[in-house]
């Protein structure tokens, strides 16, 4: 390999390279999601020499376009069309500087002191609690400015979810968010054209520039470097923006190296790199997810469903139960989706665009369990997942609650999305029908971004990859840090829960470099 290397700008794009090369640091993080950013960050800022490769482009908005579809394509992997074997439903996972952070909603949520006890009794923990965890919370809260959403943006959207919720006497909150100066435009997911989400590509990640971290995109990492107890590196081949087409090759030396590459990539590049860290037998197993699915409902009047923020107004009530209830965007195309009909019927139903919102549920699927493994030719994992009767009608109860809240705020027809069942209901007595509906999984729509387990946290070394402080079992130096290394479902969203383990995570890492 030819020794010569970039020069040292500290951000490389994928026109900057035009040979392989090598490269050196104390540490090499791989992935600039919300988890490999913080890592990198605080890294840095305690004087290390950081390298952080990332596989995607990083984006500006002015390549954020309102066609969903197209961003969408750009930045997710597989074109946002990835589904795992068994029930079939998107996953969506970012392929971009930033991560998750760059397309997501922005919601940011601690979940509940029993989310992490359970944690703790299930899985041998013994400083997971929400307590030990809270410190590393309050300082990621407080670098990106995590605040209730105000109800000047909120919209009709958000507001009716919130007025329904209490005419039922459940609980509600505005989502607290890590956005500064958001106006309300709904299109988190394709993009924020105004800056105003605080994504780790303006937040985390220039302030590790800051310190002096270098940030390399375009670069697919394929192989950790390693031997005995020790791990020396990592090396691929960059790799062409949305067409993934490989080209020079590149080798990082570093004396640590931190794996944040997601929960589906971070097995995949152990397993290729000769079953790295797999003592336990535990690398790709467990996977577990938060499905979701869409309830649509229909008002008399406007309600602006293309104006207030993305996913702004959540309920905690059902939390127990095993689900989660929010707000979701509502633009022509996701409304498409949820519409059920074909040809004139189809169009005269989306000319209620206008009068129409869209809200979720999510579940716990802590039954539903999967695994990941890799494919001989490509960094794609191969993901066996299926979702579990009894975690499906969680999610119906979820779709049961969302019907009612519709109808408490005013619609005067839903859509339930469920298969073999009516297409819509027009009074909340026709919606009871789901109280007792036999509903096989195969019959709802679902989809998840919500990912983890795969290289999961154990305190018997026999029983998970990582400890507590992400450190992969019997290896020195190798550390993971992503969902991938969550123990069981978070319950809620899960991005602010990834950010406070990191921070943790890099607060114990800063001694050992
Ligand atoms: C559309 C969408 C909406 C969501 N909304 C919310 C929300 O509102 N709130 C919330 O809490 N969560 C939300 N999530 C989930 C949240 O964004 C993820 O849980 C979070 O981003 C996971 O962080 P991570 O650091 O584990 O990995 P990721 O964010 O997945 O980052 C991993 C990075 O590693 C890179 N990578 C992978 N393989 C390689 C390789 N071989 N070489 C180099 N780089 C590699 C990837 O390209 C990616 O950028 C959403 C997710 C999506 C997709
Ligand atoms: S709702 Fe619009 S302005 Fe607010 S953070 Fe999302 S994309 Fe940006």
């Amino acid at each position: 390999m030819n020794e010569a290397s970039p020069s040292n700008e500290s951000l490389r794009v994928f026109a900057d390279y035009d040979r392989d090369f090598v490269e050196e640091a104390d540490v090499v993080v791989v992935g600039s999601g919300p988890s490999g950013s913080v890592v990198t960050q605080q890294l840095a800022e305690a004087g290390h020499r950081v390298i952080l490769v990332e596989e995607g482009p990083p984006f500006t908005p002015s390549e954020f376009v309102q066609d969903s579809n197209l961003t969408m394509a750009r930045t997710l992997r597989e074109a946002g069309l990835r589904s795992p074997i068994g029930t079939f439903m998107p996953i969506l996972q970012a392929i971009c500087l930033g991560g998750g952070s760059l397309v997501n909603s922005a919601m940011c949520l601690r979940p509940p002191p029993f989310v992490f006890d359970d944690w703790c009794s299930r899985f041998e923990l013994s400083q997971t609690t929400r307590d030990d965890l809270e410190p590393h919370f309050d300082a990621v809260a407080k670098f990106l400015g995590i605040a209730p959403t105000p109800d000047d943006v909120q919209g009709k959207r958000n507001l009716l979810f919130r007025d329904g919720c209490r005419e039922l006497g459940y609980s509600s909150e505005p989502c607290e968010r890590n956005v500064q100066g958001c106006r309300g435009s709904g299109e988190c997911f394709s993009g924020c054209r105004s800056r105003a989400k605080q994504s780790m590509d303006i937040t985390y990640i220039p302030e590790a520039m800051r310190c002096g971290a270098r940030v390399l995109t375009s670069l697919q990492v394929n192989r950790v470097l390693g031997a005995g107890r020790r791990v020396w590196g990592v090396e691929g081949r960059v790799v062409e923006p949305f067409t993934g087409r490989p080209g020079a090759h590149f080798r990082i030396h570093a004396r640590v190296v931190v794996l944040a590459a997601g929960c589906m990539a971070t097995p995949v590049l152990l397993m290729r790199s000769g079953g790295l860290a797999n003592e336990s037998g535990q690398v790709g197993q467990n996977l577990q997810m938060h499905p979701g699915s869409t309830v649509a409902g229909r008002y008399p009047d406007f309600v602006d469903p293309l104006f207030g923020g993305t996913q702004s107004y959540q309920s905690l009530q059902f939390l127990r139960e095993g689900f989660k209830l929010e707000t979701m965007w509502s633009p022509p195309a996701a409304q498409a989706v949820r519409t059920p009909g074909l040809g004139e019927d189809l169009v005269d139903r989306l000319s209620n665009f206008n009068r129409t919102v869209v809200w979720d549920g999510i579940v716990g699927a802590n039954r539903s369990l999967g695994r990941v493994s890799a494919r001989f030719d490509s960094m794609d994992p191969v993901i066996r997942w299926r979702l579990h009767p009894e975690d499906a009608g969680i999610l119906v109860r979820a779709i049961h609650e969302l019907c009612r809240i519709h109808f408490a705020a005013g619609a005067d027809r839903v859509f339930p999305g469920i298969a073999g069942l009516p297409e819509h209901f027009d009074s909340v007595e026709e919606a009871d029908v789901l109280r007792d509906a036999s509903v096989a999984p195969g019959d709802l729509t679902v989809a998840s971004s919500h990912l983890f387990c795969t290289t999961r946290m154990h305190g018997d070394a026999k029983q998970g990859v990582v400890d507590e402080w992400g450190k992969c079992y019997g290896l020195d130096n190798l550390y993971i840090a992503d969902t991938g290394i969550f123990p069981a479902c978070p319950s809620v969203n899960p991005m602010f829960t990834a950010l406070a383990l990191a921070h943790r995570q890099a607060h114990a890492l800063k001694d050992r470099v």
